[in-house]
């Protein structure tokens, strides 16, 4: 059994990571357009019989009119906490309502890939809650972990403690400082991009990184790291890649394969097997 992960839209356009192994496959996040995401699962071989879905937050870039058409048209499961139901029915009203509620830090599964739903610091006058997620699946008798966590406006130590020893990590990194400063965005939305419970910038994710790192006893801890939700508006995709290298560097963090998830196109899949 082999354990895949890719990363098919990141952003504030539409968010949407997929799972995968030879019998199983879960869309973490499905904020990007349905027909796109279509589309990449038939370029993955993936088949939607073997699909399940699993939401951090009920903003619509983390699950979209469209893909929750399209959940709903191909009876996939969708597993959410209840108080992220509750955000969706204020927009969705009932078009999803058959849930498989999961609670913060209890563990379930989904055919052999175990999973931990816990909770981060994102929210606004829409929406109350927003989870982050541990991923854990044995390959030739090794367990791997994947963390993700792409909206949260601080990082505090207890979800350092839990992401550590991810061996792939995917992490936002939202916003260049100067430039968050000079763009045009009303001041109350930049006031809560800064916020506690809005998003992290450049630095914040390298902080975080390094930390999570130096919590890490595992080898290949952070093998791979996806600097995930780039602003459109509000950052680079080189100003992410290189404050982070910089901050990682300046921290003799070296050995890790940072990747930046792009907005339209498909990241590279990592594969281990
Ligand atoms: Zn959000």
């Amino acid at each position: 059994m082999s354990l895949n992960f890719s990363v098919i839209a990141s952003g504030s356009s539409g968010n949407c990571s997929i799972l995968w192994n030879e019998k199983t496959a879960i869309l973490i996040d499905c904020g990007c357009n349905a027909k796109y995401l279509s589309k990449q699962l038939e370029n993955l071989n993936i088949d939607i019989k073997n699909l399940y879905s699993i939401i951090t937050h009920a903003h619509l870039d983390h699950i979209s009119v469209s893909c929750i058409n399209f959940l709903k048209k191909n009876q996939i499961p969708v597993y959410i906490t209840k108080n992220i139901f509750k955000d969706m029915l204020k927009k969705h009203e009932h078009k999803i309502k058959d849930c498989l509620y999961i609670e913060y830090n209890r563990s379930f599964a989904i055919d052999n890939i175990k999973i931990e739903a816990f909770d981060v610091y994102h929210k606004d006058a829409n929406i109350s809650k927003t989870c982050g997620f541990t991923f854990f699946s044995e390959v030739k008798k090794r367990s791997y972990k994947i963390g993700y966590i792409t909206d949260t406006g601080k990082i505090c130590n207890n979800i350092i403690k839990i992401l550590a020893n991810s061996n792939i990590l995917v992490i936002e990194s939202n916003y260049n400082k100067q430039m968050l400063e000079f763009s045009f965005r009303p001041y109350e939305n930049k006031q809560w991009i800064l916020s506690d419970f809005g998003h992290l910038s450049n630095e914040d994710a390298a902080n975080a990184i390094c930390e999570i790192q130096k919590c890490s006893t595992v080898k290949d801890s952070l093998k791979y790291v996806f600097l995930a939700h780039i602003s459109k508006h509000h950052n680079t995709y080189a100003h992410a890649r290189h404050t982070v290298n910089t901050i990682l560097l300046n921290n003799n963090i070296t050995g890790i394969n940072l990747l930046v998830a792009k907005r339209n196109s498909k990241s590279p899949t990592i594969r281990i097997n």
